[in-house]
């Protein structure tokens, strides 16, 4: 059957079951899953277990974040990892209606990021049953903190993806609808600097104002980034001194860095640990490092991307290789040289915002676009 005939009839099976799987996704959606919210995690990581129960190997791993679901399903050939986190940064009761359907659009917390996309495993899973399709040995993970940075959830991303041939990941693709091959490092630091107390009255001169010697380290900082690269470093929290009438003896500032190459996240890292005060007394704390390396394309990964073109293509959309600024846990597989392509979730916008939204029209042709890549992956692999 030639290519573009089988990827029709995988549209019709998404397009037969969109209200089905519509009504898996509200229900996943009305769990409210705030990365810190043990309750609501846990929660969502039972109803998870019992979808995905019947459908491979299912295991749970209790983390200090919450439950991570790791799922094998034995297939043919290469060894494929997906990847989803199903925890938000929505807090509970933040918003007044849980499921609002307007448009065309449907808007719910975490509904883009990322649990529509975390259902299409799901559903790839349903319709590999379904059609007895090849596929290639397939590993699932699903993990309750990427929001903040995978802490807990990583070496169980690092250890599956030690295994994989290729990581696939289920975060949306950009808002013009690209699958991303390339994202930016991500890295976070605490600059914490000590001063000394005095009152601003009677002896300022025996005071060390930490807050000027904070403030002249922010504009060194930010002097680091390089533009034309994509580096930047931000410095987007500060806090410091205590008192109007006392030389403030402490401030620390929270700087966001971000970079498309490691060269530059490197560059700009032993910048920060390079840090001296500027101030006689001042002393200076660094914290924090490099978080998520970037995820640069490898012609491996291009490859991959090429792979999953043609079968939106075939389905009647196109795809361009998308960059971004924002980290996923594709990062995490990148690194490790593991064939990476993000951006095979659902077609939204408003990540992290009250508009966040996904757009149904889009969801069985991207339905389509996971369980036909991965029936492609076992004979093109
Ligand atoms: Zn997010």
């Amino acid at each position: 059957m030639p290519t573009r005939a089988r990827a029709q009839d995988t549209l019709e099976y998404f397009e037969r079951n969109l209200d089905a799987y519509l009504s898996d996704l509200r229900q996943l959606v009305e769990i409210e899953s705030p990365t810190h919210d043990q309750q609501g995690i846990k929660r969502a990581s039972l109803w998870l277990q019992t979808q995905f129960a019947g459908l491979g190997q299912l295991r749970r791993f209790d983390t200090d974040a919450g439950p991570v679901l790791r799922l094998f399903r034995r297939g043919s050939g290469p060894r494929v990892l997906l990847l989803a986190h199903y925890d938000t940064v929505h807090p509970v009761g933040s918003w007044s209606r849980l499921w609002r359907e307007e448009k065309g659009k449907i808007y719910g917390p975490g509904v883009y990021d990322m649990k529509a996309g975390l259902l299409f495993a799901l559903w790839a899973l349903r319709y590999l049953s379904y059609s007895g399709q090849e596929h290639p040995n397939l590993e699932i993970l699903l993990t309750p903190d990427e929001e903040v940075g995978s802490r807990s959830s990583r070496i169980f991303i690092e250890d599956a993806a030690r295994g994989a041939d290729y990581a696939l990941v289920l975060e949306p693709p950009t808002g013009a609808g690209d699958l991303k091959v390339h994202r930016k490092g991500v890295g976070w630091y605490v600059l914490k600097v000590h001063g000394r107390a005095a009152h601003q009255g009677v002896e300022p001169e025996k005071g060390v104002n930490a807050i000027v010697e904070a403030s002249r380290q922010v504009l060194r900082i930010v002097e680091a980034q390089d533009l034309e690269k994509g580096t930047t470093l931000g410095p987007n929290v500060v806090k410091g001194g205590t008192t109007g009438n006392v030389v403030a003896d402490y401030a620390e500032v929270l700087v966001d860095m971000r970079a498309w190459t490691l060269d530059e996240a490197e560059r700009v890292d032993s910048f920060m640990r390079g840090l001296r005060p500027l101030q006689k007394g001042a002393r200076l704390e660094l914290e924090g490092g490099l978080n998520r390396p970037p995820m640069e394309p490898t012609p491996e990964s291009l490859r991959l991307f090429e792979l999953a073109r043609g079968v939106a293509r075939d389905l009647g959309f196109d795809s361009r290789p998308g960059k971004v600024g924002g980290g996923s846990d594709g990062n995490f597989t990148a690194n490790l040289g593991v064939p990476t392509l993000d951006g095979l979730g659902a077609l939204g916008a408003g990540a992290h915002q009250k508009s966040e939204h996904i757009v149904k029209d889009a969801l069985p042709p991207r339905l389509a676009l996971l369980a036909e890549l991965l029936t492609r992956l076992t004979r093109d692999a």
